[in-house]
């Protein structure tokens, strides 16, 4: 590598935040998705101006930046593809304003997703977006994805709480966009755009986020069934009787027997399936809609179904659903995490075409997911070193994503295309719609110097 431009970037941000040891280099060549590719430099950033700094030179001599958060990622979006520098921005971790009158907060990019609602607890209230990762990603990573969580049925994805962001363009110049009152139709919506642009049209270095007020009720409900097809059958029918859930997540025997070979916390094995709901909002509706949510799940076969007595169960419960990937990952040496999504109303239909597929290739699916959002993931317990395996492995995915696309769905509800569904994309998107985002991305950075690689088509080839 250029030794003049490591010089350079050390005078931007000190010698000790670049690193080029080989060693030290490897920890920043994988993410979650296990994938690996070695950056020449990783830098670690604190401010807007370092990394405008940083942009305007990666230009000058053409070296591609890849921003990283936590890198919990699961479509490769952080990994330095093409080399060049992993741009670490864990260190941008203030909260910087709290703003109890217009629920706002504003925080930087690095902030960890939980800690923004620990900052404002205090305040009674909460920042919505959870996701699984929750305890580890950064708000700059969840707005890249535009990450969904457990809530999403009810309090909607991270776009639906980004009032304004500071963005570094990949061209140098530090801007804002959006603005923090309600309402705004003032030009194009441009903060839309950066959510889900992967890290591809601009580093988010500063966000200010909408906040609710904690309701003040809860109750967590859990129910078995025999098989997966009456939990979905179940989810559809909640929100058809009026019911909008906090959450409606379904788990099915093979990520329940992980979970309990993990936790070990009393789930029963023998069940096909389970669906773990949270209602929450006033004390009176909260019982209520309880109430129907049991009722539901009875008249549709439901093995067992009863409320969480404590909030300690209730904690229990959904930290048990949030092990969910780490338990399964245990199984077999690859964990092939999918994202598929369709229309509510189409659920049945996908968790019946994962369990054929899972049988057809004689493949061990675990699903499990936020089913209230239409949004499965059957993860694929492999062995990718074995290449028949692997290419089994290729043709699942294909059928898996072909079947969701039939069904009015989409590839990915909120892991992001990135490297690893790069070359499904036309399955999904037209040759005019894919050559309008990449005319999108040539006039954001025309020197194609900002996360090189990624959410790249075979149309490009
Ligand atoms: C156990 C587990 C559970 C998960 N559960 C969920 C879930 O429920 N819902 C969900 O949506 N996702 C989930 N994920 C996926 C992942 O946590 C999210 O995609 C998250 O938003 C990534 O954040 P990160 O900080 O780790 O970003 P990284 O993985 O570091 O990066 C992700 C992308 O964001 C870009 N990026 C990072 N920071 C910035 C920045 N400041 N500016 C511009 N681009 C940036 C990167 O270049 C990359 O393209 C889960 C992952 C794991 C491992």
């Amino acid at each position: 590598m250029d030794k003049n431009y490591t010089a350079e970037l050390e005078q931007i941000v000190n010698p000790e935040n670049v690193i080029t040891s080989f060693e030290e280099r490897l920890t920043y060549s994988y993410d979650s998705t296990r994938l690996e590719y070695m950056p020449d430099v990783v830098v670690k950033v604190k401010t807007a101006e370092q990394i405008s700094r940083i942009m305007k030179l990666a230009n000058e001599y053409t070296i591609p930046v890849t921003p990283r958060g936590a890198a919990t990622g699961l479509s490769g979006g952080c990994l330095a593809v093409e080399g060049g520098i992993s741009l670490v921005m864990v260190a941008m971790n203030k909260i910087i304003d709290i703003n109890p009158i217009d629920l706002l907060a504003t925080v930087e990019a690095g902030v960890i997703t939980e800690n923004v609602s620990k900052a404002v607890e205090h305040l009674k209230l909460f920042y919505p977006p959870d996701p699984g990762s929750m305890k580890s990603s950064t708000i700059g990573g969840n707005i890249a994805e535009n990450a969904g969580g457990l809530r999403g049925l009810k309090y909607g994805v991270t776009k639906d709480y980004i009032n304004s962001i500071e963005v570094v363009l990949p061209t140098g110049e530090i801007v804002n966009m959006g603005t923090n009152t309600v309402k705004a139709v003032t030009g194009y919506n441009l903060v839309d755009l950066m959510c889900g642009s992967e890290g591809t049209l601009g580093i988010i270095t500063k966000a200010t986020l909408g906040l609710l007020p904690v309701p003040a009720d809860r109750a967590s409900i859990l129910a078995f069934f025999k098989n997966m097809t009456d939990a979905a059958k179940t989810v559809r029918d909640i929100v058809a009787e009026g019911v909008i859930t906090a959450t409606l997540e379904i788990v099915d025997k093979v990520t329940i027997n992980a979970i309990e070979d993990f936790l070990k916390i009393g789930l029963d094995r023998t069940v096909g399936a389970m669906l773990l709901i949270e209602v929450d909002g006033q004390k009176g509706a909260v019982e209520i809609e309880a109430g129907i949510v049991m009722k539901v799940c009875r008249s549709n076969s439901a093995l067992s179904v009863r409320q969480a007595k404590s909030a300690q169960e209730r904690d229990e419960l959904w930290s048990a659903r949030r092990a969910a990937l780490s338990s399964l990952s245990r199984i077999r040496p690859s964990t092939i995490l999918e994202d598929a999504t369709v229309p509510r109303s189409r659920i049945v239909e996908l968790v019946e075409a994962v369990n054929e597929i899972a049988k057809k290739y004689g493949m061990l699916i675990g699903t499990f997911g936020h089913a209230g959002d239409g949004n499965l993931h059957p993860t694929i317990l492999t062995d990718l070193r074995i290449p028949e395996q692997s290419k089994k492995t290729e043709r699942v995915i294909e059928e898996i994503f072909k079947v969701t696309i039939a069904l009015g769905g989409t590839l990915s509800g909120e892991h992001g295309i990135g490297i690893t569904k790069a070359q499904y994309l036309k399955l999904e998107i037209s040759k005019p719609v894919y050559d309008l985002m990449k005319k999108i991305k040539n006039s954001f950075d025309p020197n194609n110097i900002l996360n090189p690689g990624k959410m790249k088509c075979t149309w490009d080839a």
